[in-house]
């Protein structure tokens, strides 16, 4: 007889409850749900990109410092290569910050938020003290200083402009909090390059201070995974310990260094793609029982008048794919990326149909 198997008993007791992220997976839907950047890959950058991929060696490690693409990162940023650490998607740095800082211990969250925080957070051990921001959503620079101010908090996560909600906090808000406070504070500008001020500057004055930055979302390389990191170099080192050696793969490490070398026509994209959010955003407040946030981002926090489980549903229903983000401080609403004209066109006209159908 074999020993009998109890995986129950094996499995750690604080992720029982834990639901794995759902990444939403519809093929053939117009999705509107991630946040990506809507637009094909420029073709002098995928084409230099290919080049450089057919003249290299598949067999070889990567560079585990990433020095060439940190390089490039120093000269985008203005900040020293020294001080950036890159990752496997700024989701792969937010659980290194759990690791490296607060397994066992506790970080707090203003919410609501990015629920990779939360997530990551209790995947590495960290209990997570959530801080209601506002209702109109901004942060209250006390209430996350006294909501870190317990020993046992290590870490305080910021996200500007903040997804879901879209808006912005200024940098002095965010400085009250650093010189407040003896916790890390991340402040996540993953839409960073969409608006708001960036917090980089404050890194030369705030020994506290991490700044998360992604390809993901502008720069319009979610699929290859790329996300970087500023901070001083004693956080910097901390976080090496945690780091996998090869955590970031050689193709990703050279595509984000032709991106970085091929600028303009990114910054054209995002040009375009904030003249059609002040539009889209127009568009959805005009349609019936649909209440519009405004937004600093690539994306539009919205509540509906019928529940939007339903709204959610309905929309998938007629090939378009959203976020449901219902929950605290959010009842009944939902997230809609800007994507192109076209996409917008369709998901404004799906949710017009829903909403005017709808017997609320
Ligand atoms: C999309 C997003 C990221 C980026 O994650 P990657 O792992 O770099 O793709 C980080 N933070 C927030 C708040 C996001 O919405």
């Amino acid at each position: 007889m074999p020993v009998p198997f109890d995986l129950n008993r094996l499995s750690r007791e604080d992720l029982q409850s834990l639901v794995p992220y759902d990444a939403h997976h519809y093929p053939g839907v117009v999705r509107l749900d991630a946040n990506e950047n809507p637009y094909d890959f420029p073709l002098e950058a995928r084409e230099e990109i290919i080049r450089r991929a057919a003249a290299s060696e598949f067999n070889r490690y990567p560079d585990p410092m990433a020095r060439h693409l940190r390089e490039k990162i120093s000269l985008y940023i203005r900040v020293p290569p020294g001080n950036i650490m890159v990752g496997n998607g700024s989701d792969e740095l937010i659980i290194n910050l759990m690791l490296a800082f607060v397994s066992g211990a506790k970080a707090v969250v203003a919410t609501p938020t990015f629920s990779m925080y939360a997530l990551n957070g209790r995947v590495a051990g960290a209990g997570i003290i959530e801080a209601p921001r506002r209702d109109d959503f901004s942060i209250d620079a006390g209430e996350l200083i006294r909501a870190g101010a317990g020993p046992a908090v290590k870490v305080i996560i910021t996200c500007t402009p903040n997804n879901p909600t879209g808006n912005a906090t200024s940098r002095a808000v965010l400085e009250e909090v650093l010189a407040g406070t003896g916790a890390l504070v991340v402040v996540d500008e993953a839409y960073g390059e969409f608006g708001g001020e960036s917090c980089v500057p404050l890194l030369e004055h705030y020994p506290n201070l991490v700044v998360l930055r992604t390809f993901s979302k502008a720069l319009g390389l979610a699929g290859l995974r790329v996300g970087y990191l500023m901070a001083n170099e004693p956080v910097i080192s901390q976080l090496l310990k945690v780091k996998l050696p090869f955590n970031l793969n050689f193709f990703s490490q050279m595509a984000a260094q032709v991106v970085l070398e091929c600028l303009p026509p990114f910054q054209e994209r995002v040009a375009e793609i904030l003249a059609e959010r002040d539009r889209f955003y127009r568009r959805l407040s005009l349609v019936t029982g649909v209440e519009v946030f405004p937004s600093d981002a690539n994306f539009i926090l919205f509540r509906t008048a019928l529940p939007s489980a339903d709204v959610y549903r309905g929309l998938l229903d007629k090939g378009v794919l959203i976020r449901n983000v219902s929950g605290p401080g959010l009842a009944n609403c939902l997230r809609v990326t800007v994507g192109r004209p076209e996409e917008n066109e369709i998901f404004l006209s799906k949710i017009s149909e829903i909403m005017e159908e709808g017997s609320w």
